[in-house]
């Protein structure tokens, strides 16, 4: 029994322990959502108006029995408006999850979010007494006022078009529900006729016959294309693509990125798309986020991100990319270890234990998100020093003179890291 205990073994005295607890906290979040609220109570000030989606300390958990696990832990990213975000991560890391909170979709009661805050800047509200842009806090806003968000302002292109759409309804039954949803005071008519010219914005040649088709008689790049017009049927002025080209072949996956680029310009929305191909992000994102184990580990613009990666995880993932040049003898890069526990996280840096350049202070607090540039930052202690050097630069307004340590840190680190790609060839 002793040699049990040192494992992942629970008792059944402390699995009832842990179930009484989930219980209890189950219900408490659950009140949470039926509360009748005031707008005010769930309306908050935008950072900066010109993002569409501010997600600050997202916090999402999951009761299971046993144990909690967290799944987003802490999460802050912006979406500005007409911009693509791309968050990345490997399975489990906490994107999809993300996306669920922004939705309020996460599998409840035993999915909750637990605290932080996703603000939504709608159009629908006006300015504070103090002249700033009000918005949905989506954490604390009622389902009821949801309903009016989501789909309408808010809308998600979920992974699997192979089982997104119900198999018994035709396409033109399914995109109506979705057309008449957001413009009710349209006639049956009118109805089918934007449904029709939902599915001609999306590429499908033969859109009225389509419109009579089962789901069946579809390719799966056509179900997909399917799929963003339902998403597009409200207007949105946020788009969630959720792995939209996962299930499809290498062609039709170019098809539909670039239609979500072309839509993108042509609608004026922002899309935050969420995959673990670096590929996709490198094609379309302006902005990345990378997730592991739950939080942002580095972000910044697709440039920074490409060209200089600073997080080891995020250097790893550069490795491991398959390249044309690379010999066929030669086997991929692929980041020893594995991601620690979900619910028994430590206290010191989750990529501890897979880290090539680990370091004694490592061993201590979780590392801060740290700003390296206006629009690049990572949570790693190995950048503690160009973080310190950096922020009185920005704070001054940056002088010329203030630059050069992290110029010339950067040139080091990034010499380092060409020796070490040698060594390791
Ligand atoms: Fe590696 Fe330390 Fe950075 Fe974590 S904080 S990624 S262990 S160097």
């Amino acid at each position: 029994m002793k040699e049990k205990n040192k494992g992942n073994y629970i008792s059944l005295r402390e699995s009832r322990k842990i179930i009484k607890e989930n219980v209890r906290q189950m219900k408490y979040y659950e009140s949470l959502k039926r509360r009748k609220l005031d707008i005010s109570e769930y309306t908050v000030p935008m950072k900066n108006p010109d993002n569409i989606v501010e997600i600050e300390d997202l916090e999402t958990c999951f009761f299971t029995d046993t144990g909690t696990v967290k799944s987003v832990h802490g999460v802050s990213f912006d979406v500005p408006k007409n911009k693509v975000v791309g968050v990345v991560g490997e399975s489990g890391c906490g994107k999809s999850v993300t996306s669920l909170s922004i939705m309020q979709l996460v599998q409840a009661p035993q999915g909750q979010v637990v605290g932080g805050q996703i603000r939504f800047n709608s159009s629908e509200l006006g300015y504070d007494d103090k002249g700033r842009k009000l918005a949905y806090d989506i954490v604390r806003t009622p389902t009821q006022e949801m309903y009016n968000i989501r789909g309408k302002d808010i809308s998600m292109i979920f992974q699997d078009p192979m089982t997104s759409l119900n198999p018994v309804f035709t396409i033109g039954y399914q995109l109506d529900e979705v057309s008449f949803l957001h413009r009710p005071n349209l006639s049956k008519a009118e109805i089918k006729e934007y449904s029709i010219e939902m599915l001609k914005k999306v590429g499908i040649s033969m859109p009225e016959h389509t419109y009579k088709c089962y789901p069946h008689e579809l390719s799966g790049g056509m179900r997909q294309r399917v799929m963003i017009a339902m998403a597009l049927a409200g207007d949105p002025k946020l788009i969630i693509a959720d792995e939209p080209t996962t299930a499809l072949d290498v062609t039709i996956q170019a098809q539909i990125l670039e239609l979500l680029r072309e839509l993108q310009r042509t609608q004026g929305c922002s899309i935050m798309l969420i995959t673990h191909d670096l590929g996709v992000i490198a094609e379309m994102a302006d902005e990345v986020v990378i997730m592991y184990a739950g939080r942002v580990i580095e972000k910044g613009t697709v440039h920074e991100i490409f060209h200089n990666p600073l997080h080891p995880y995020n250097i790893g993932l550069q490795k491991s990319k398959p390249l044309i040049t690379s010999s066929v003898s030669e086997p991929l890069y692929s980041i020893p270890g594995q991601v620690p526990n979900p619910i028994n996280l430590p206290d010191h840096c989750y990529f501890m234990n897979r880290c090539n350049r680990c370091m004694e202070r490592c061993a201590g607090a979780y590392p801060e998100m740290r700003q390296v540039s206006p629009t690049h930052s990572v949570a790693c202690h190995l950048y503690a020093d160009v973080a310190a050097e950096n922020k009185p630069q920005s704070a001054s307004g940056g002088s010329k003179k203030k630059k050069t340590p992290f110029a010339k840190n950067r040139v080091k680190y990034i010499e380092e890291r060409r020796i070490e790609q040698r060594g390791a060839k």
